[in-house]
Order: C-alpha cells, then sequence, then structure tokens
C-alpha cells in the first residue's frame, strides 16, 4: 500500500510506470501474507517488484516500450517473473524502457520518456531507465532490468542503484522479448549488492526452455558477502585510465579505488586492446540479430496492425511502418544491410571477430587480476534532447559497458559519489560466474 501510494503520488511526473493493476498486486501481497502467516517465509516474500515491460507477465499488457505491443497482453510467465512469484515477491506494475530495449536514456519509448529523480530534467539512463527511476524514487523496493549492452549498469549508475548483469546464459531469456539474443542478460537493479544477491537467488538458475541456459548447480550468490577484500587484485585498463576520461568521473573512481585500498585491495594496471572496437563491433551484431527477432512483428500474429492496407505486403509495411519509432527503424536498417549478401564478410563477419578478440582480452586480463574496475558511464545523466539528436554520441555512452556483453562475463555498476548532486557508478567486471564475488566486492564498499 506504500508503494501503491507513493506511485499514485509521484508517476505522473516520473513516469516510470506504464501499466498498474492494484487489484492483482494485492492479491499476491494477501497471498505473501498467507505464507508468512503459514511460517513459510523466504527472504524475499511480501516484498514488492517492479518488472521491467520486456518480460511476459500472465494477464498483464507487456508493451516493451513500443506501440506495436500496445494493446498485447501477456497469455504467460517469462521465468524471470515466474521465478520472482515463486519467491513470493509482489508485482507492483510493468515499468517504461526504451522502445525493444533500444537506447540509454529512454527517450525511445511510445510511452513517453521517463524523469530521472535526481533531477527531473535529466534521463534516467536506458533501457531499463522505468526499472531505475522507479527504484530511485522508492516507487518499489527492487527491479527487474536487461542488459544487451549496458541497459541494467547505464541506468543503474545515473540513478544511484546497484545493478548486475549476470553471465551470459545464468538468467533465462524465456519470456523475455528478444533484442540481441547473444547478449541479452536480465539481472537485478536495486539499492545494494545484497539485495541484488537475493534477487538473483531467486530468479537464476538453469531453465530447459531457453537453450542457452546454463546446465549448472543453484548457488547463492550471496554466501561470500563477508568475505574481506585483503588480497583482492583490482585490474585497471590502461585503455580506460588513459587522458581522455571525463574529469570528474575519473577522480569520483579514483576516491572509490582509494576506499577499496584502505580494505585491503591492491590496484594493478592491465591492458584490453581491443577494447575501443567494442562499440562499432556491438553496433553491427547487435542491429544484426534485431533485424532478425523483430521480424515476428510483422502485423499478423500479434501486435499492431495497420487499419487500412491493400494487401498482404501493403499490410505487412504498414503495420511496422506505423508500429515501430525511428531508432528501431535504424536499427531494422542497420542490421539487414550489414547481414546482406555482399556486405556479410565485410561487416558482420568482421564484428564478430573483434568479439572473439575482446573475450580474450579480458581472459588474459584475468591473469593478472580478480576484477577489473572502470567508471559505468563518461559522464552523470545528461538533459532530455542532450543526445537525442546524435545516434552516434548516443551509442557512445555505452563505451565502458559494452564489451562486457560481447564477452559474455558478468560485471555491475555500483554507487561511487555524487559530481554536483547527481550520482555516478564505478563498474566492475569479473570472469564467468564470478557474479557472487562482485557483489562481495561491493558489499564489503557498501
Ligand atoms: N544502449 C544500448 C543500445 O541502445 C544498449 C541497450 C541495452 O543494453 N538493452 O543498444
Amino acid at each position: 500500500e506504500l508503494f501503491l501510494g507513493r506511485i499514485a503520488q509521484h508517476n505522473p511526473l516520473i513516469n516510470a510506470f506504464v501499466t498498474l493493476d492494484a487489484e492483482k498486486s494485492r492479491a499476491a501481497a494477501k497471498a505473501a501474507d498467507a505464507v508468512r502467516a503459514a511460517g513459510n517465509a523466504g527472504p524475499l516474500t511480501g516484498v514488492p517488484i517492479a518488472h521491467k515491460d520486456i518480460f511476459c507477465q500472465d494477464g498483464w499488457r507487456t508493451t516493451c516500450g513500443s506501440r506495436m505491443l500496445e494493446n498485447f497482453i501477456a497469455p504467460y510467465n517469462a521465468t524471470v517473473v515466474e521465478r520472482c512469484n515463486q519467491a513470493g515477491l509482489v508485482p507492483l506494475g510493468k515499468v517504461n524502457m526504451d522502445e525493444f530495449a533500444m537506447g540509454s536514456s529512454n527517450e525511445t519509448s511510445y510511452y513517453g520518456p521517463v524523469r530521472n529523480p535526481w533531477d527531473t530534467d535529466r534521463v534516467p539512463g536506458g533501457s531499463s531507465g522505468g526499472s531505475a527511476a522507479a527504484v530511485a524514487a522508492r516507487l518499489a523496493p527492487a527491479a527487474t532490468g536487461t542488459d544487451t549492452g549496458g541497459s541494467i549498469r547505464q541506468p543503474a549508475a545515473l540513478c544511484g542503484l546497484t545493478g548486475l548483469k549476470p553471465s551470459y546464459g545464468t538468467v533465462s531469456r524465456w519470456g523475455m522479448i528478444a533484442f540481441a539474443s547473444s547478449l541479452d542478460q536480465a539481472g537485478p537493479m536495486a539499492p545494494s549488492a545484497e539485495d541484488c544477491g537475493l534477487l538473483l537467488n531467486a530468479f537464476a538458475g538453469f531453465d530447459a526452455k531457453d537453450s542457452t541456459s546454463l546446465e549448472r548447480d543453484n548457488e547463492d550468490y550471496t554466501r561470500s558477502l563477508d568475505q574481506p577484500l585483503k588480497g583482492l587484485r583490482i585490474g585497471l585498463p590502461k585503455e580506460f585510465f588513459g587522458t581522455d576520461g571525463d574529469a570528474a568521473t575519473m577522480a569520483a573512481i579514483e576516491a572509490a579505488l582509494a576506499e577499496y585500498r584502505k580494505l585491503g585491495a591492491e590496484t594493478i594496471e592491465v591492458s584490453l586492446p581491443s577494447i575501443s572496437q567494442s562499440v562499432s563491433a556491438y553496433y553491427v551484431i547487435a542491429p544484426a540479430e534485431a533485424s532478425s527477432n523483430l521480424s515476428r512483428f510483422d502485423g499478423v500474429r500479434y501486435g499492431y496492425r495497420a487499419p487500412d492496407y491493400t494487401d498482404l505486403n501493403d499490410m505487412y509495411a504498414k503495420s511496422r511502418a506505423q508500429g515501430f519509432g525511428e531508432e528501431v527503424k535504424r536499427r531494422i536498417l542497420i542490421g539487414t544491410y550489414v547481414l546482406s549478401h555482399g556486405y556479410y564478410d565485410a561487416y558482420y563477419l568482421q564484428a564478430q571477430r573483434i568479439r572473439r578478440l575482446i573475450a580474450n582480452d579480458f581472459d588474459a586480463a584475468f591473469k593478472q587480476c580478480d576484477v577489473i574496475a572502470s567508471p559505468t558511464t563518461p559522464g552523470t545523466a545528461f538533459k532530455f534532447g542532450e543526445k537525442s539528436g546524435d545516434p552516434v554520441q548516443m551509442y557512445l555512452s555505452d563505451i565502458y559497458t559494452i564489451g562486457v556483453n560481447l564477452a559474455g562475463i558478468p560485471a555491475l555498476s555500483h554507487p561511487c559519489g555524487e559530481i554536483n548532486g547527481l550520482p555516478t557508478g564505478m563498474q566492475l567486471i569479473g570472469p564467468y560466474f564470478s557474479e557472487h564475488r562482485l557483489l562481495n566486492v561491493t558489499h564489503q564498499y557498501q
């Protein structure tokens, strides 16, 4: 009731929630109360959560930020949603996002931009901007997000939260509307590392319904939270700590590193020689996969259908022209182009090679250090319109985060101070399956 009240009061300004259903939320809360009364409560029983509107949720409208799915009611639960329900988490509503998760500012949503609660003239980041703003404005204690190139970590940084992108294959993608399937991964967004660990415990784990889900034993991601940091080796990639970083951001990172040294960590220089190619490689691979994934929105099976058309082809064309926004169309055009005959070798294959080189760089660096630290974003939350007219500027917002998705490894962003009253984040990257370690390191700092 507290959160529903706060949503009623603040959401008209923040625009984080796009769909609410208080009756369903209250029914789930009541069921959780009964579980608690029976003495069967787990750590998350009765805790409200906001789901990014990319997750299918049975009986709830699921828009993915697009006009294409404006009236789509999901007929089943995504595995993430299902497992959250089983853990007793209470769904509060669906939160806003960039259309089909394409963006870094939430300005591409068909349902209007989300405002950053720290300064409502600024963006919350994206694409999980609704998730981040909802938690930062205390409209929800926690939220789910998805991260294809930074969409959990970047909004977490710009809104002062902790957000974790797990190793690829850790969280089931079943029922999560696909953007770039080889990069997409869901994860938790919450105030602290401890919260993120508890949430990940609830929804991670093998799922036969996702062919890329990893068959590993369930683990407790909170198991190492209290481990001291003495002897921890933090790698600082020289490519990220050169002279061209934003001075205030780099100063905040240096201050956090000083804290880490006090906690017993040492810092060493490492190198990621191919990382400068990551944005270029990503903006070939992600649009290529997106152009294929989004072909299902044809006006026939589900979603928007243009009201007037002359024949089948005209119906396809008009439904897609009217149902998709500008950024989504740009991605489909780029993706179709790089996959087309004659260009495939020049672009797509080259990008896949760079992807391998980047993964190799991380492997080599993790022979010298336990985790890698960097800024999460090149600066704090920017003003609406500041980058939306220039796609390349917008794409460069992901410069620190994108390499991680290409390599498939886990990374998180945690708050590390404020710059002119706005939060900034530090990114910690680890080798495959080091989520518990990243959460441990962050917990010790927090
Ligand atoms: N900002 C990046 C993009 O627009 C990443 C998005 C994401 O991680 N979903 O593609």
